[in-house]
């Protein structure tokens, strides 16, 4: 018999790790690497969220189990930033606070799949979906839209792959990794598609604040509120914040299904660490000018990178307009012989980029097929320039 089961052994080593390794072996060899892999905000947690936790530290009262679901106050205060940001009301019963948005990702497909149920996975893709949907026992269906749609999947594609056994679909706007956000009207059409079909929308909206240029998020709950019986919405508080360290997140959803995760989670991992959700009831009834100014340096950046990427021949740079990633096609680049090496996928490109110029980048194998890199716009200005100034000079 295999020491490691099959359902473990079959999850695949993120592509990234293969880039990031070597960038850290690097950086410790003493290399001035410049990182745009990391996929969080460089600021520190803002201070009254820090003194927040802080106090709650020192109130014996954090200092034992809670409710596994997540103190009542911060999933009142859930419930309250939902109807601000969303539009639309939830009772705090269906509320479930989780470690982090991805233990929440996890949770949603564990409560809905069955063996052979498939997901329609717009690619694309934030690396953790296909294998929480794999872990769940479910089958991911990748959809794929390319930057000549600024990878935004349309109705007819999802149709085309619909079948008997379709239950779930994975929408994520803005998008991790492409930065796409769906327009009002997209999100609606979406949204009417999948109550038509009776398909479960899980909707991961990490990114909601994090938009520019004009483009607005829409909960698809909002835009289809008959939706409500069949959604579950994916949050947390690590983006918006810049809070990943703290581990808060939640899953919204109709009662039998919040129910059903809650069991899951009451022997995966009990309550979530209470400073933190002390930290997150700070965050998450204080205002949003925080956010507000660090959209503005991510917006600063994005403008900056985009312009800079796009100068570069042989790449194509959709203009991102959420959360805080480029994802340039490099089809243009692949097979071009550069420095005596000729990369013919996105991993190997990455790696000549990461060995002749110093610069960390995700390749696109992390996230769907071939061609595309993630370049994350998190850092300071001027790492950035210096960055992106020295793969235009590798590629050139
Ligand atoms: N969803 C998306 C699309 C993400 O990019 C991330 C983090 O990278 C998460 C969820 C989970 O975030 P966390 O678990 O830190 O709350």
């Amino acid at each position: 018999k295999p020491r490691v089961s099959a359902r473990l052994a079959a999850i695949a080593e993120s592509a990234t790790l293969a880039v990031d390794a070597k960038a850290k072996a690097l950086k410790a060899a003493g290399r001035p690497v410049i990182g745009f892999g990391a996929g969080e905000p460089d600021f520190p947690t803002p201070e009254y969220v820090v003194e927040a936790a802080v106090a709650a530290a020192k109130d014996p009262a954090s200092h034992h189990y809670s409710p596994a679901k997540g103190l009542p106050v911060l999933r009142e205060a859930i419930a309250a930033k939902t109807l601000r940001d969303s539009g639309y009301e939830v009772s705090p019963d269906n509320v479930l606070v989780t470690n982090g948005g991805k233990q929440a990702v996890y949770q949603s497909f564990a409560a809905v799949l069955d063996p052979g149920d498939e997901v329609l996975l717009p690619a694309p893709y934030w690396t953790t979906y296909p294998e929480a949907i794999s872990l769940a026992g479910g089958r991911a269906v990748e959809v794929f839209a390319g930057a000549d749609q600024d990878y935004l999947v349309t109705v007819e594609q999802l149709e085309a792959a619909r079948t008997d056994r379709t239950k779930v679909l994975l929408f994520n706007s803005p998008s991790n990794p492409t930065g796409s956000v769906y327009s009002p009207e997209q999100t609606e059409a979406i949204g009417r598609w999948a109550l038509e079909h009776g398909i479960w929308v899980i909707t991961d909206e990490i990114y909601e604040h994090l938009v520019y240029d004009g483009a607005t998020f829409t909960a698809i709950q909002r835009a289809v509120p008959e939706l409500a019986d069949t959604t579950i919405v994916v949050n947390g508080v690590a983006k918006t914040y810049a809070m990943t360290g703290w581990r808060v997140g939640w899953m919204i959803g109709p009662t039998d299904v919040i129910k059903a995760a809650t069991n899951l989670q009451s022997h995966l991992t009990s309550n979530v660490s209470n400073v933190s959700q002390h930290a997150a009831v700070a965050a998450l009834t204080g205002d949003l000018s925080a956010v507000a100014t660090m959209r503005e340096a991510f917006d600063r950046r994005r403008r900056t990178m985009v312009e800079m990427l796009d100068a570069i021949d042989g790449m194509t740079v959709p203009t991102p307009r959420g959360a805080f990633y480029c994802y340039p096609s490099v089809e243009g680049v692949l097979g071009r012989t550069i420095r005596g090496r000729t990369p013919t996928t996105s991993v190997e490109l990455a790696e000549l980029i990461l060995e002749e110029a110093e610069v960390a980048v995700v390749p696109g194998e992390a996230f769907g097929p071939s061609g595309y890199l993630r370049l994350s716009y998190a850092l300071g200005d001027d790492d950035l320039a210096e960055g992106v100034g020295r793969i235009r000079e590798l590629l050139a």
